[in-house]
């Protein structure tokens, strides 16, 4: 596990790190707390905050409870604070501005390696429950809420540099696939498209049978030269049903990013040119028209 560990002494640190690193984690060791809360937002894939409560120019309990704050929505992090005077109510603290454990100072080598042990048990399952509530079983893609969650966060941050725009696109006639082939051969198709897309930006399935990919960074024309790609790349899909080879196509809408915008209104225009992509003919890429029918981008 990648472990950051915080205490105003060098000494502290190389002994904890001598403790642990045998064991195979990866240490991160600061004597400023808040370096090691920028480096913490920096590095997603830390999982375990072993800090003492006397550090600077955070104090431990302050430590605990921005790192708290920074992790919400990220993933499991599990802080354990240290101090050498081990009382009622500085345990009580801790625990209350976030901690999940509290050791004394300076920890024997078998408890904090115990107490490791628990806390990569209790981040194994947490980041399966994580799984299991993000993402939807058939496909492996992210549900309706969390493809929200992350494409709200991606457009946060990219919709000032290069745009956001967003695809929507739907199987055709897939009622006769099922009809035709069977649910389980439906599924299959439903889980082709869903692979296809997931390499093209931050995919999510919406519905039964219909997806949606935000592109951070890619205006209008490039957002319609990937749905395009991506139109013949399920087109030239190989799915063998029960009466031979499966004829695949998607109908796609395209919008982008405007000024004032929300995710929710980018997927609502999106739906809007998916639509006319639908009453078109299908099998096509149609972008979003404004009111005067042009493509409205940022
Ligand atoms: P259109 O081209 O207008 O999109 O027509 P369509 O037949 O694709 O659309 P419609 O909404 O009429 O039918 C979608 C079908 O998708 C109905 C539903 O039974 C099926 N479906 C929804 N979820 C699943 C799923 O998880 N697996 C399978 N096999 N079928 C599903
Ligand atoms: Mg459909
Ligand atoms: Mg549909």
């Amino acid at each position: 596990m990648q472990i950051v560990i915080v205490d105003s002494s060098r000494v502290v640190l190389q002994i904890i790190a001598s403790l642990i690193e045998p064991r195979g984690h990866d240490v991160h060791a600061f004597t400023d707390s808040a370096q090691a809360l920028d480096f913490l937002a920096a590095t997603p894939a830390v999982r375990v905050l072993i800090t003492s409560l006397e550090v600077r120019p955070l104090c431990g309990l302050e430590l605990c409870w921005s790192a708290r704050l920074l992790v919400e929505g990220r993933g499991p992090l599990h802080v354990i604070t240290m101090s050498s005077a081990r009382n009622v109510r500085s345990l009580a603290e801790a625990l209350d501005s976030g901690a999940d454990d509290f050791i004394e100072k300076p920890p024997s080598a078998e408890e904090l390696n115990a107490r490791l042990r628990a806390a990569e048990r209790l981040i194994t399952m947490q980041e399966e429950l994580i799984r299991l509530a993000e993402t939807d079983p058939l496909t492996g893609s992210y549900n309706r809420r969390a493809f929200f969650n992350r494409a709200r966060k991606a457009a946060e941050q990219s919709r000032r540099s290069g745009g956001v725009s967003a695809i929507l696109l739907d199987i055709d006639h897939f009622k006769r696939i099922n009809d035709e082939h069977g649910h389980d051969v439906g599924d299959v198709a439903i889980k082709a498209v869903a692979d296809l897309i997931s390499g093209a930006g931050i995919a999510g399935r919406l519905g039964g049978e219909e997806f949606a990919v935000i592109l951070p960074g890619c205006g209008l024309s490039l957002a319609l030269a990937r749905a395009e790609s991506l139109r013949v790349g399920v087109q030239a899909l190989h799915i063998l049903g029960s009466k031979g080879p499966i004829r695949l196509t998607c109908s796609f809408g395209v919008s982008s990013w405007v000024d004032g915008d929300s995710v929710e209104a980018l997927i609502k225009r999106a739906d809007v040119a998916l639509y006319a992509a639908k009453s078109g003919g299908r099998n096509q890429v149609v972008p979003y028209q404004g009111h005067d029918g042009v493509a409205v981008a940022s």
